[in-house]
């Protein structure tokens, strides 16, 4: 039986290199290739020559008329006319210096031409001549790469289509097809590859995008009411106790904290399992909310366990919440990849005997191999950084824990909800009282001096730095400062007043620690990094962070690296060093100087995304939609979010014979989302 999941290697003549080649583009199964869609069209719409203007662009279709003659003048220099009837006007057609179309241009064939037309001698002057049929008024653009060209796209999604448009269902139930008028998904899908008019493309891309949203929402809203049904644990701890450790801490909670210490408990004693997303921005403080949550859960008899995404986060939590629990029944252990066989053994066991009530580690938490006494709240920090699937897994760890996801990536509120349909939502829209708004500079590469003699004045006054460079080696294709060079030379500028460190990824974690720990420690006054150092990394005592090559960042990771410096008393700094080539660049490092708050820059950032180049974008903890747009279409996904709830909650929806294609989706995406 054929299937849209069959893998592209059932195409005919695609052998292992090209799927390999189409797996560059994510394409691994027929149905990727099918919704692989053009991100453009060319508009082959043809212009009416009687009513054009002097240099406006314009599409012909035209049968060739006259043998093309090639004038040769001047250096180099040449011009190829000849005579296009079209309808029945014959217009005189001239290329400038591209004698080679001569071969091209053949009497009483078919060609179309693109150029701008000269009005007064009533002649079009050419820039592209087609000889294949371009009767289609769009040809369509697919996002090629180096390994895979648009020749080859087209082609095999001819072919894809040719051989599978049998089996292709259509997904969405036929009210809401109706509802909105959109097409049926085999229509919808040849229609945005080969579309008649632009119209109809426009109509086949609405319901492209309504379809992708919908059955986003779905699968999210899928797996938020199987959690709602679930038998989850009562955490039922005891509030006097929990109040009296508030009391140790050593300042006031802000009102957003509290409030969302409120949410988050009122969920633990609930019968539900909690799935909670904290989102808060660098510094607002959400490491102190989480460690409430562990002491009420350990407080009722409960494990509790933290995931962070890197080996440094992880140990950094581990070291900052075995000192905020110190003298309480917390005890904490560390769980990373890079234990000794015994340690890790040692360590699973204290684990399964509930002698470790505090589980910090990284994805090692969620292998197979761990075995909880009775996990009760499972944390995941920088939760855009993890996957669905591995939230999932940890959250089916133990018995249904209670699962509170944390971001440092503030979304706009309307838009979380949405996108983050699964989950209920805590904001920590506030900083600690008394922070100094980090003051933001923007340098042109030739002004990189000056950046120098100011970290020097900050070094002397006690100050220390950070420098981040995009990548650690010399990539032929980019050229980027590289960190290892970077080191070098701050190495020898600062001696011998000042000890420069080096932190990259290559690393061995021991090492990453080490050198961490020395620039805490004020060994080292100067850190290099790539970054590895954008999450989570505390030193209270650096306050200068200096970004080469700053318009390869994308915004959200921009703000993440500044929110390494302003965590202490002192004014901090950050300086951006760059020469954007395009105006995304420029803007991005606009808005940086122009704002420190985290929802402002993630709303730019959404503004911006998908124009540019931007390195890291994936750090939006957005899904990537292929035709949507989660921005500019905000109102279709809330539409098809309402949409996709209100079919979950009609009695027996999955026993209606239209509603069987979406069962059996649901199933085939129980654990896969837009964010694996
Ligand atoms: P993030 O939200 O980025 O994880 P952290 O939890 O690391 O932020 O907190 C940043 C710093 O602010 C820490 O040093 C923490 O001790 C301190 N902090 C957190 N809450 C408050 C508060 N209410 N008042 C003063 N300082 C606070
Ligand atoms: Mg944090």
């Amino acid at each position: 039986m054929k299937s849209l999941q069959d893998p592209v290697g059932c195409l005919k003549g695609v052998g292992p290199k090209t799927v390999e080649a189409l797996a560059t583009l994510d394409i691994k199964t027929v149905e990727d290739l099918l919704t692989y869609f053009p991100s453009r069209y060319d508009d082959f719409a043809p212009t009416d020559l009687s009513t054009a203007k002097d240099r406006q662009k314009v599409t012909v279709h035209g049968t060739v008329s006259s043998e093309p003659i090639l004038t040769r003048y001047g250096y180099r220099r040449n011009r190829l006319s000849f005579r296009l009837l079209v309808d029945r006007n014959v217009v005189l057609t001239t290329f400038f210096n591209q004698p080679y179309l001569k071969n091209s241009i053949i009497l009483n064939t078919h060609v179309t031409v693109q150029g701008k037309w000269d009005a007064v001698r009533q002649q079009i002057l050419g820039s592209k001549l087609f000889t294949q049929n371009q009767e289609r008024e769009l040809g369509a653009i697919y996002p090629a790469n180096k390994h895979v060209s648009q020749k080859t796209l087209r082609k095999l999604i001819k072919q894809a289509y040719d051989q599978y448009k049998d089996v292709i269902a259509t997904l969405l139930p036929i009210s809401l097809r109706q509802r909105y008028q959109l097409m049926e998904r085999r229509e919808m899908i040849k229609q945005m590859h080969w579309p008649t008019t632009p119209f109809v493309a426009k109509q086949a891309q609405k319901t492209a995008a309504y379809e992708e949203f919908f059955l986003f929402q779905l699968r999210l809203q899928a797996i938020r009411r199987a959690h709602r049904q679930d038998d989850g644990n009562q955490i039922l701890y005891n509030n006097q106790e929990l109040k009296e450790f508030i009391k140790t801490i050593p300042f006031e909670l802000t009102d957003a904290q509290k409030r969302s210490v409120n949410e988050i408990c009122r969920d633990l004693r609930a019968p539900y399992q909690m799935n909670r997303l904290l989102q808060g921005d660098v510094g607002s403080g959400k490491t102190i909310v989480a460690a409430l949550a562990i002491a009420a859960t350990v407080n009722a008899g409960y494990q509790a366990a933290l995931m962070a995404p890197t080996e440094i986060l992880a140990a950094q939590h581990a070291a900052k919440l075995a000192d905020i629990f110190e003298g309480t029944h917390v005890s904490v252990g560390l769980l990373t990849g890079s234990m000794t066989a015994k340690q890790h053994k040692q360590l699973l066991n204290e684990i399964k005997a509930g002698t470790i009530n505090l589980v910090v580690g990284t994805h090692a938490l969620i292998q197979d191999k761990v075995d909880y006494a009775n996990l009760g709240l499972a944390i995941i920090d920088e939760q855009h950084r993890f996957g669905v699937r591995q939230r999932q897994l940890l959250r089916e760890k133990g018995e249904n824990p209670d699962v509170l996801a944390m971001t440092a990536t503030p979304i706009p509120r309307t838009l979380a909800i949405t996108t983050y349909g699964e989950m209920d939502v805590s904001i920590i829209d506030q900083l600690p009282a008394g922070r100094k708004p980090i003051e933001t500079r923007w340098l042109r590469e030739n002004q990189s001096g000056a950046a120098l003699s100011f970290l020097k004045e900050q070094l002397a006054d006690g100050a220390q730095v950070y420098v981040v460079s995009p990548l650690i080696e010399q990539s032929e294709s980019i050229d980027v400062k590289n960190a290892t060079d970077l080191y070098e030379k701050f190495a020898e500028y600062f001696a011998p007043d000042y000890r420069v460190g080096l932190l990259h990824g290559r690393m061995s974690s021991d090492e990453k620690a080490a050198v961490m720990q020395q620039f805490k420690d004020n060994q080292l006054q100067v850190l290099v990094a790539t970054t590895v150092i954008e999450v989570g990394v505390d030193n209270p005592n650096a306050t200068v962070m200096l970004i080469y090559d700053a318009d390869r960042f994308g915004l959200a990771q921009l703000h993440q690296l500044r929110g390494r410096v302003g965590r202490g008393q002192r004014q901090s700094y950050c300086l951006l060093i760059a020469d954007p080539k395009t105006e995304d660049g420029q803007a991005r490092m606009q808005t940086m100087t122009e704002t420190t708050d985290g929802f402002a820059v993630a709303q730019r950032d959404l503004e911006l995304r998908g124009s540019g180049d931007v390195l890291g974008t994936n750090q939006s903890g957005l899904p990537q939609f292929k035709v949507g747009d989660p921005i500019g279409d905000l109102k279709m996904l809330q539409t098809a979010r309402a949409d996709a709830g209100a079919l979950l909650a009609a009695p027996h929806w999955d026993e209606k014979d239209e509603n069987q294609p979406l069962v059996l989706y649901l199933k085939r995406h129980q654990l896969e989302t837009h964010f694996d």
